[in-house]
């Protein structure tokens, strides 16, 4: 008889269901993960909504964490036993132009977890060993979930940008990624503005971290930054072209505008906002993993850890409808095994 796992797979576009799958090899570089914890992060949608050719079925998934339980062969550096994070990034060929030139995140060959491959709603998942991080004992499964890609993406962002502590850095929305961001952008030695919508989110950005909060319903956010000096870095968190129009000329001379939100909409800026000023806007797509590795190690050093609502592996389609309704507050997380996973 052969073993299998319990899965939550999407067989064509918006549809859910739970089956079970059997247990197969790792191949060659790739290792076998018993899975304790898998965040639900919009970016699924890439998988659930079938906005990438996907072939069907794919188990969606790209907030992995789970220990290691057999290695393929030709695997350096990792033992079964060890706590490992899978991120969006698959894992790097090694071999290609980018890859020679260190350039990890944009392998040639990189295929996305749950999009290319299988993720992690499941209770097995098959990985590159390529793009493995490790996860310090400090940090829960249900709480490193979330960092994998929502924390990677904004600490590999602000950590690559050109501001130094003491700037001024401005998260704009507070959602999965900002929440994470305005901790970073605090721990780092940022002066740090947090632009959402309405009143109601002031306090928990302060809360957070954030020096400043600049509501964008009731004040220009962009003038509110000018007031402030003017911001070296403006971190734009929720999709849209229009949000970071809307906070452009808030960037001081030499500033930079980075886009981690994915949407259809175009950025509409005048050359004139471009030129004189010398702004830049600019997208980050995640990070490297041993950016990754970094990441974790930092947020269990300064007690970062994003704010989670842990779920079943089962009620994986309500997590996914509540997460896309922007309900969640702020991270579904998946919980596949409890305790030390
Ligand atoms: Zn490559
Ligand atoms: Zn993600």
């Amino acid at each position: 008889m052969t073993a299998t796992y319990k899965a939550i797979e999407v067989s064509k576009p918006g549809e859910f269901s739970q089956v079970q799958k059997p247990l197969l090899d790792p191949g060659p570089n790739q290792v076998r993960i018993r899975l304790a914890a898998c965040g639900v992060c919009h970016s699924d949608s890439g998988t659930v909504e079938g906005l990438f050719p996907i072939s069907w079925p794919r188990v969606p998934g790209h907030e992995v964490v789970g220990r290691i339980d057999a290695l393929g062969s030709g695997v350096q550096g990792w033992a079964v036993g060890q706590r490992v994070g899978v991120g969006f990034l698959g894992g790097a060929c090694g071999y290609c132009e980018f890859c020679r030139n260190g350039d990890l995140v944009n392998c040639r060959n990189q295929e996305f977890t749950g999009i290319h491959s299988d993720g992690g709603y499941a209770e097995m998942m098959i990985a590159k060993a390529s793009g493995l991080m490790s996860i310090p004992d400090d940090l829960s499964s249900a709480e490193a979930a979330p960092l994998l890609c929502a924390g990677v993406t904004t600490f590999s962002a602000l950590r690559n940008s050109p501001a130094k502590a003491g700037d001024l850095v401005a998260v704009l929305g507070i959602g999965g990624l900002g929440h994470l961001g305005v901790q970073y952008a605090r721990h780092m030695g940022f002066e740090v503005a947090a632009i959402a919508r309405g009143a109601g989110t002031a306090e928990l950005a302060k809360k957070l971290g954030a020096h400043h909060y600049i509501d964008s319903v009731a004040t220009d956010p962009a003038v509110a930054l000018q007031e402030l000096g003017g911001a070296k870095v403006i971190l734009i968190t929720a999709s849209g072209g229009k949000t970071i129009a809307a906070t452009f000329k808030g960037l001081r001379p030499g500033g930079v505008s980075i886009d981690l939100g994915v949407g259809p909409e175009p950025i509409e800026i005048t050359s004139t906002d471009l030129i004189f000023g010398e702004r830049k806007v600019a997208g980050a797509l995640t990070g490297n993993p041993a950016t990754g590795d970094t990441t974790l190690r930092f947020s269990a050093l300064t007690g970062i850890s994003p704010m989670i609502e842990p779920v079943p592996l089962k009620e994986a389609a309500a997590a996914y409808a509540k997460m896309m309704a922007g309900k969640a507050r702020f991270r579904m997380v998946l919980v596949i095994r409890n305790g030390a996973g």
